[in-house]
């Protein structure tokens, strides 16, 4: 080779072989951090496939035949076609659509490249990668140059298409990503561009002496990459992957600073606060939260800003949803306060289980009212706050006269129906405040707090006209039933319930004994309503 150091091509070979050199440190680098992130393995890979281009490219440059520099080609496109590839499967993963990447995907991306590197070997019969490749007359080394072929395009639209799309997907998550990680996406985009813009420049004949000025360009990538990686940790991996799991939780997290400002949110967060837009960003949460409420989508107007933990009932397109919201304080290293994270964790799942089966426990089947354990449960309750405000408070069983006989002359299916017929009646008449239960089979009890004895057998005795004269019909035959009552009226302070409903019993077994159809009060001698009879 009958070259100087100074003469432009040796030069050139020079940077060629650095660029080769920082392809390989990255390449090191890229091999000791690759279980870091998916897309290292494949940055590693572009890596070592620009260095093996690189140098293939050198050796190009220095020979001093066709024939070997029609083998130096052959090498360059065991790396270069299928570097593009690479940097969009790269930047996929760094943007975080790796689920878009399947095996057969990547695969697929490979094919058009592979083709190209057959074509090159197997030039020389077909010549539709190069239709000619000559040496440049007048050149102080052998250099060619070369007429396209078909697939020559074919390979330059599908690496600048590659490249491009690159581009694409980084300028559409510029929006979406964090002012920390921008940095590091300029510098993939300015890695990206300049080989792209190089080898735009190659094809419009634009650089000096014919020269491919991409390997230069590949140089200042990899060195751009390199600063990138000691300066700012491009591609370490420990951002990435936490963004990566902040976007893909499940929970919707809202990242507030002092001033209760939005300062960051999943994809999560804005599934359950549609107003959560990247405009959000520097709002206040209680704007956002304050909308949200005067639109209905929150059955209160809590600011979770506020809360340590609470769940809120939240109504979106028709739809009912329960979140648990938990904030806690984000603390700098150095343990000052910075801000809060706010947790939105979706437990409607377990909500609605959890009020089915407390409804199966508390609700009678049959008559949709209180079952017995849980009208004595509030029965206590009602009592405990009767005591406790000194206000009076009573309660009335009733049993349905002679409903053996219904069942038997009409069938049981009747029978139910009259049960549900006797409490829809009750809801009807009786006050809002009275707590209503299923005592017994057909045995009733009624808690009316605020009270008195001689109120209670006035509600009681309304129900039992009202119970009389509204018969049931069925099959179009009017079935009159009556019930018997008793009231009692708790009298002390501490007097059980058991002991009360106890009396209530004693009251309506009286009613029972005189004729039915009547209400009795606890410890009155004389009967409340016989006389109606
Ligand atoms: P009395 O006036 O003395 O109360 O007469 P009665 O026939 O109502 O007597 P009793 O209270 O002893 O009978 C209650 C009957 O109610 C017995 C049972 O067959 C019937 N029963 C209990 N629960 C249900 C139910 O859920 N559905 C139906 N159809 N019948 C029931
Ligand atoms: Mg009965
Ligand atoms: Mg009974």
């Amino acid at each position: 080779m009958s070259m100087t150091f100074n003469s432009p091509i040796s030069q050139y070979i020079i940077f060629v072989i650095i660029s080769g050199v920082l392809s390989v440190l990255l390449a090191i680098y890229a091999y000791y951090n690759k279980t870091n992130f998916k897309g290292m393995k494949v940055f590693m890979w572009s890596t070592i496939l620009s260095a093996v281009y690189s140098f293939a490219y050198a050796f190009e440059l220095a020979s001093e035949s066709l024939r070997e520099i029609r083998f130096w080609i052959n090498i360059e496109y065991i790396g270069m076609p299928f570097i593009a590839p690479c940097c969009l499967l790269m930047v996929m993963h760094y943007v975080g659509l790796d689920k878009f990447i399947t095996p057969k995907k990547t695969w697929g991306l490979f094919v058009i490249p592979a083709i190209t590197l057959l074509m090159v070997i197997t030039n020389d019969y077909h010549h539709w990668f190069y239709k000619a490749l000559y040496l440049r007359p007048n050149t102080p080394t052998p250099m060619v140059d070369v007429v396209p072929g078909l697939w020559y395009y074919m390979h330059g639209s599908y690496s600048s298409g590659s490249l491009f799309a690159s581009l694409f997907i980084l300028a559409r998550s510029w929006r979406k990503t964090k002012s920390i990680y921008r940095k590091q996406m300029i510098t993939l985009a300015i890695g990206i561009s300049l080989p792209v813009l190089g080898s735009l420049s190659y094809v419009l004949g634009l650089t000096p002496l014919g020269m491919d000025p991409v390997p230069i360009l590949m140089c200042i990538t990899s060195a751009l990459y390199l600063a990138s990686i000691f300066s700012t940790s491009l591609l370490t991996v420990a951002p990435i992957a936490r963004e990566h799991i902040f976007e893909s939780m499940r929970d919707g997290v809202l990242v507030l600073n002092l001033e209760n400002q939005i300062m960051d949110f999943n994809g999560a967060a804005t599934q359950i606060i549609p107003a959560l837009t990247p405009l959000a960003i520097g709002q206040k949460l209680d704007d956002i939260w304050k909308r949200g409420a005067e639109s209905g989508a929150f059955s209160f107007g809590v600011d979770p800003s506020v809360l340590h933990e609470q769940e809120l009932k939240w109504i979106r397109g028709g739809e009912t949803f329960y979140y648990r919201i938990r904030a806690s304080n984000l603390l700098k290293p150095n343990g000052q306060l910075a801000g809060k994270t706010i947790v939105m964790i979706d437990v409607t799942e377990h909500t609605l289980l959890q009020n089915k089966l407390r409804h199966l426990a508390e609700i009678d089947g049959l008559t949709s009212i209180y079952n017995r354990t849980s009208f004595m449960e509030k029965s206590r309750h009602l009592l405990n706050a009767a005591h406790q405000t000194g206000q009076p408070i009573s309660f009335i069983l009733f049993d349905i006269d002679y409903f053996k006989q219904i069942n038997d002359r009409y069938g049981h299916s009747v029978g139910d129906f009259a049960l549900q017929h006797i409490v829809s009646i009750c809801q009807q008449t009786l006050p809002k405040d009275a707590l209503l239960g299923r005592y017994g089979g057909e045995e009733f009890a009624i808690g009316l707090p605020g009270a008195t004895l001689a109120e209670a057998g006035q509600a009681a005795e309304q129900l039992r006209k009202e119970i009389a004269g509204n018969p049931m019909y069925s099959s179009a035959k009017a079935i009159t039933i009556t019930a018997s009552f008793g009231v009692s009226q708790a009298k002390t302070a501490d007097v059980p319930l058991e002991a009360l409903l106890s009396e209530a019993d004693i009251a309506l077994y009286r009613s029972k004994h005189y004729g039915r159809n009547a209400v009795h009060l606890a410890n009155a001698e004389q009967a409340h309503a016989n006389e109606e009879k």
